[in-house]
């Protein structure tokens, strides 16, 4: 349940100009204009699953579009019953609805959205609803450019350079010369993953290996790692174990108990910090940059 001063669960992820959001819970759109950033920018709303807490902010979300002219589609994306719970909520609220909105419904392993420069996978969980994790990875980058070596491949400083950079090789009299020759290996792009609602699930680490960042539930302290189990949700720790075994850049925990208060959130950041010590607590509101991990 939401709390003053601690919102329901939802993370959005700005790329490039883009908006990519990650659940809906209630009051998301608070959040929204509190960070003043434009709704319209979305294109495309990722769902763990279908529980109130992760969904219930969503017919407000679409909504605004009263508010806003769109020209660009909407996407949904979620497990099995997103797409009844969208049109559904359309329907009886008689939602006035001035743009395209595309659901699409997964349930498994494998890419569910690409766009230039990036694409999203999902991954099934382990919870009372059918529920997925989602990962952002980005394309990889070209290499670095080595001046000395176009300079000693006799390509001259000026437009060839450019050209080269870009990607495309470059001709002098007969004799060609290609971009891998002057630019360092291939960079790789960012991760992100974001997991949340699930019993331990074997190949978590695997999917979210090398993220720059993970987001993931944190619900309770390991004393009450047995109703964990029952209610299959993560520990702070279980998430910790994830992010080592993953070997990720940093870990978010989000999704809190409300039995917890800010002084025992503590305990559950310090149980985390003993398996993975690049933990921490989400807060709401919070704007956590993301660079290369090689800048
Ligand atoms: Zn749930
Ligand atoms: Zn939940």
């Amino acid at each position: 349940m939401p709390l003053p001063g601690r919102s329901l669960t939802s993370v959005l992820l700005r790329r490039e100009g883009e908006l990519l959001l990650f659940d809906c819970g209630e009051g998301t759109q608070i959040s929204l204009r509190r960070l003043a950033l434009r709704w319209k920018k979305i294109s495309v709303i990722f769902i763990s699953h279908t529980h109130a807490d992760h969904v219930t902010g969503l017919p407000g979300i679409l909504m605004l579009s009263s508010q806003v002219e769109r020209d660009d589609p909407l996407t949904i994306i979620g497990p099995p019953r997103i797409r009844e719970y969208v049109e559904a909520s359309r329907r009886i609220l008689d939602m006035y609805i001035n743009y395209e909105i595309l659901v699409k419904e997964v349930w498994g392993e494998g890419v569910v959205h690409e766009a230039p420069g990036y694409r999203v996978r999902s991954y099934p969980l382990n919870h009372s609803k059918p529920c997925v994790a989602y990962a952002l990875e980005e394309d990889e980058r070209p290499g670095v450019f080595v001046p000395e070596r176009a300079l000693e491949l006799g390509v001259p400083r000026g437009p060839l350079w450019s050209t080269l950079q870009s990607g495309t090789a470059v001709t002098l009299g007969s004799r060609e010369v290609r971009p891998e020759q002057v630019m360092g290996p291939r960079r790789p792009g960012r991760k992100v993953s974001y997991m949340t609602d699930t019993a331990l699930v074997p190949g978590a680490a695997d999917f979210v290996r090398g993220s720059d960042l993970l987001i993931c539930e944190g619900m309770f302290a390991q004393d009450l790692s047995d109703d964990a189990v029952d209610k299959k949700h993560l520990t702070a720790a279980q998430a910790a174990q994830i992010a080592q075994g993953g070997a990720v850049g940093r870990l978010g925990l989000i999704h809190y108990s409300p039995r917890y208060t800010e002084r025992e959130l503590k305990g559950l950041l310090q149980e985390a910090r003993e398996i993975f010590p690049k933990a921490f607590l989400t807060r709401d509101l919070q704007v956590i940059d993301i660079p290369y991990a090689d800048s």
